[in-house]
């Protein structure tokens, strides 16, 4: 382990960067698919990131790993079978894990060595890999989606659109998905953030809409994404209403509430006019 004084700095854009202070790094490994970080940070506790690009952070993951999860499953009033492709942190499926009628959360990562990380560098993110309920697989999310089935809802956690990842944001993985899920599935993918990447948001949507007849954009503030403000795409066959286990099922978050699921899909006016 290597203590120094140094700043990690994330090239978001080719003019903008996130520079975050870190008091040590505890692991710097060259997986094969990609360059993995964990250090400790001053102000945002312990920081993963790939190829150079934060995943997540102790003090602000919470935000993410409730909205990327809770939002489609309370759009359900049982769901049972959840898939999340990508999140190798574990955050997801902690956060699936919370609805007591889920049965099977299946986590597929393509990179065994980030669970390896998140495992013994994130206790509190990744503990809920060892549930019973949880079933992890070391496989492409895009072939292994091809033969998957009655899924309630399927999440991409997924890196930006670069290397592996790439092929999670086209057309023709969100066709996979579509027969992937049982009749009112729901898919739900990080769509990066409205100030830098409308024509990624754009992108995806259409992507969507060539197997899926709703896609709607929701939003959260996660501060060290690029520009601090995230949006999420979530798709279904038909238009989802929100459960009544709503009011009912008490389930512990800090960001995510009953009112959250509703306000989160009213939109700023430039928002608007991007999924328009
Ligand atoms: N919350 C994060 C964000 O928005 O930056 C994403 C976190 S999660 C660690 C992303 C994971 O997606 C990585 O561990 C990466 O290995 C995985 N991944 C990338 N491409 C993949 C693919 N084709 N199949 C499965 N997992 C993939």
């Amino acid at each position: 382990m290597t203590k120094r004084q140094t700043w990690f700095t994330e090239y978001q854009t080719d003019s903008l960067s996130l520079g975050l202070r870190i008091e040590q790094i505890l692991k710097a490994e060259e997986t094969a698919f990609q360059d993995l970080l964990v250090a400790e940070t001053e102000t945002y506790g312990r920081l993963l990131a790939l190829d150079g690009a934060v995943q997540t952070t102790d003090k602000d993951e919470f935000v993410y790993h409730e909205m990327i999860t809770h939002v489609p499953l309370f759009m359900l009033d049982a769901p049972r079978k959840v898939a999340v492709i990508g999140g190798g942190d574990g955050g997801a499926i902690r956060e699936i894990l919370k609805h007591q009628t889920v049965q099977e959360a299946h986590l597929v990562e393509i990179d065994q060595a980030v669970v390896e990380a998140a495992r013994e560098f994130f206790p509190a993110i990744s503990s809920a890999l060892s549930d019973p309920r949880a079933y992890v697989h070391y496989v492409d999310g895009i072939e292994w989606v091809k033969s998957a089935r009655d899924f309630d809802v399927i999440v991409v956690d997924s890196t930006d659109p670069v290397g592996p990842a790439k092929g999670l944001f086209q057309a023709e993985f969100y066709q996979s998905i579509a027969k992937a899920l049982s009749p009112q599935g729901i898919l739900v993918a990080q769509s990066e953030s409205p100030f830098l990447h409308q024509s990624l948001i754009r992108q995806m949507k259409a992507g969507m809409q060539t197997a899926f007849s709703d896609v709607r954009l929701y939003l959260a503030a996660i501060p060290t994404y690029p520009s601090g403000f995230w949006s999420f795409l979530m798709a279904s066959k038909t238009p989802p209403s929100v459960s009544r286990r709503l009011n009912e099922d008490a389930i512990e978050t800090r960001y995510w509430t009953p009112a959250i699921q509703h306000a989160c899909f009213v939109l700023p006016k430039f928002v608007e006019d991007i999924v328009r």
